[in-house]
C-alpha cells in the first residue's frame, strides 16, 4: 500500500551523474529509473522536477564572467537534455513518461500546460517537468516547490546524495546529527539548508511538506512511498 497518491520529485541533476565528473551516467539512470517504475507500479501518481547541476550553472556560469540571466537559460536548457535523457531511459524499461518544458522548444517536448499534465498524470504516466520555471535566477528547487504545488502533490521528495538534514555538514563535522522531522520554522531559525529559500518559502507558505532522502540508498524511494520516515521530514 502506497501512503501518497501523488508525489512530486525532485532530482537533482548530480544524481544522475553518479560517480562521474560530468553529465549523464547510464547505469544511474537506469537504477533511478527502475526505483521509479517500482512505486509507478504501486499505483503512485509521479511528477519530476529534473535539475540541470551535472550539465550547467548559471551560478558558475555569472561568476565566470557570464551574463547571469544569459547564464541561467543554458542552465534551464541543460534540464531539457536531462529530461530527454530521464525519459528516454523511462521508455526503454517500459515506463510512460511525458517531458513538459517550461520553456518553449516545440520540436522536441511539450510545453508546460498544467491540465494538460495533469491528465497525463491521472492516466499513470509520469510527468518530467523540464527548463525549471522558465525565469532566469530561480532553480530547480523553487521548480519543485511550484509545481508541486500547483499540481497538488502531497509531499516533494528531494533526493540529494545525503540522507536528510543534519545539524551540521556530516563530511566535516563528527558529531553532526540527522534531524528525522524538523518543522520549517526551526529550520529557518537554525538556517538549516534544505533548500534554497524561495522554494522554502513557498512550501512553507503552501504548506507542503518536504521529504529530503538519500538516492544513494537503494529502494529508499519505494520505503518512503510506503511510509518509512526515512531521511527528514520538513513540516509545519
Ligand atoms: N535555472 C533557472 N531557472 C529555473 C531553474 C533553473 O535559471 O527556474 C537554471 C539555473 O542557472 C540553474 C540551472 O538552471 O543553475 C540548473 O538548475 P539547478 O542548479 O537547480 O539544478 P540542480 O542543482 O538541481 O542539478
Amino acid at each position: 500500500m502506497a501512503a501518497y497518491k501523488r508525489v512530486l520529485l525532485k532530482l537533482s541533476g548530480e544524481a544522475l551523474m553518479g560517480d562521474d565528473a560530468f553529465g549523464i551516467n547510464p547505469k544511474t539512470i537506469e537504477r533511478m529509473v527502475a526505483e521509479i517504475k517500482e512505486i509507478a507500479d504501486m499505483g503512485v501518481q509521479i511528477a519530476i522536477v529534473i535539475g540541470g547541476g551535472n550539465i550547467f550553472r548559471g551560478m558558475t556560469g555569472g561568476a565566470a564572467g557570464m551574463d547571469r540571466a544569459t547564464a541561467d537559460y543554458m542552465g534551464m536548457m541543460a534540464t531539457i537534455m536531462n529530461a530527454l535523457a530521464l525519459q528516454d531511459a523511462m521508455k526503454q524499461a517500459g515506463v510512460e513518461a511525458r517531458v513538459q518544458s517550461a520553456l518553449r522548444i516545440d520540436q522536441v517536448v511539450e510545453p508546460y500546460i498544467r491540465p494538460r499534465a495533469m491528465r497525463h498524470l491521472e492516466e499513470g504516466k509520469i510527468v518530467i517537468f523540464a527548463a525549471g520555471t522558465g525565469n532566469p535566477f530561480f532553480t530547480t528547487d523553487t521548480a519543485a516547490a511550484l509545481r508541486g504545488v500547483e499540481i497538488g502533490a502531497e509531499v516533494v521528495l528531494k533526493a540529494t546524495k545525503v540522507d536528510g538534514i543534519y545539524s551540521a555538514d556530516p563530511k566535516k563535522d563528527v558529531n553532526a546529527t540527522r534531524y528525522t522531522t524538523v518543522s520549517f520554522d526551526e529550520a529557518i531559525s537554525k538556517d538549516l539548508k534544505v533548500m534554497d529559500a524561495t522554494a522554502f518559502a513557498l512550501c512553507r507558505d503552501q504548506k507542503m511538506p518536504i521529504r529530503v532522502f538519500s538516492i544513494v540508498k537503494e529502494g529508499a524511494l519505494k520505503r518512503i512511498v510506503q511510509g518509512s520516515d526515512e531521511g527528514t521530514l520538513v513540516h509545519l
